[in-house]
């Protein structure tokens, strides 16, 4: 079976000065449909740099990232931010919600920058609901409070009903019972044939994943 996510040695190296940091040191991973994988590491190990490198956010120096068969590492900026919002949710930290638009909104603006739109209103009603936010649909960003703002994000990063989903801490900050609802929706998503990446420093959620990818200096530590 193809996975449908698959990273090929990955390479990062940033440059200040006379100073390197190797951040990825070809790092290779392959997610099937269907698998919730967890990638842990110290602070600095290279996993917010491996996540962008996924995205196609950021630019790998050396190997290939390929989305669902399709290549999304060194091509333009624009055909890489086509994969991205046909292929992958994201759910990062910081909400992935545009502040003057309600959470509604946010979720029609990534259905049509994914080009679907046919059954858009119904999907669109069917996240806001399984995220339990659908009573705050019309409210913006700055109206809601944080848990609620982790279940809109959760809602705007599966509106494109993305292949994969990639989220950086995504229950770091949250009340556990959110964190638990975020966590179980992602593993649902799976369970529908999504392969789901997360990037934690919680044993739980470690634990409950499929499998663990840990890093260590930029690269993958052997189990
Ligand atoms: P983690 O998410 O595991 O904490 P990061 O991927 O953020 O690790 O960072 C890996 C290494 O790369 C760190 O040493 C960090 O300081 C460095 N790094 C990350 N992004 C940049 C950047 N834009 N410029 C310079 N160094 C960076
Ligand atoms: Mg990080």
């Amino acid at each position: 079976m193809t996975p449908v996510l698959e990273a090929d040695h990955l390479f990062r190296f940033f440059h200040a000065g006379d100073d390197e940091t190797l951040a990825l040191q070809g790092v290779s991973l392959a997610l099937e449909a269907g698998e919730v994988v967890a990638v842990t590491g110290p602070s600095g190990s290279g996993k917010s740099t491996l996540l962008a490198c996924l995205a196609g956010l950021d630019e790998p120096d050396g190997g290939a990232v390929r989305v669902d068969g399709e290549r999304i590492s060194r091509r333009p900026e624009e055909e890489r931010a086509r994969v991205r919002a046909r292929r992958i949710g994201m759910l990062f930290q910081q909400a992935n919600l545009v502040g003057h638009l309600s959470v509604a909104d946010n979720i029609t603006i990534a259905q049509k920058l994914a080009g679907g739109g046919e059954n858009g209103a119904a999907w669109r009603a069917e996240v806001l609901e399984r995220c339990g936010i659908a009573g705050r649909a019309h409210a913006r960003p700055s109206q809601l409070s944080g848990g609620e703002l982790a279940r809109a994000g959760l809602a705007v990063a599966l509106g494109n009903q993305p292949k994969v989903l990639l989220a950086d801490e995504p229950t770091g900050e949250l009340d556990e019972a959110t964190a638990r609802r975020v966590l179980d929706l992602l593993h649902a998503q799976a369970a529908g044939g999504a392969a789901v990446l997360i990037v934690t420093h919680s044993p739980e959620v470690a634990a409950l994943a499929h499998r663990e990818i840990r890093l260590r200096d930029g690269k993958v530590v052997d189990a």
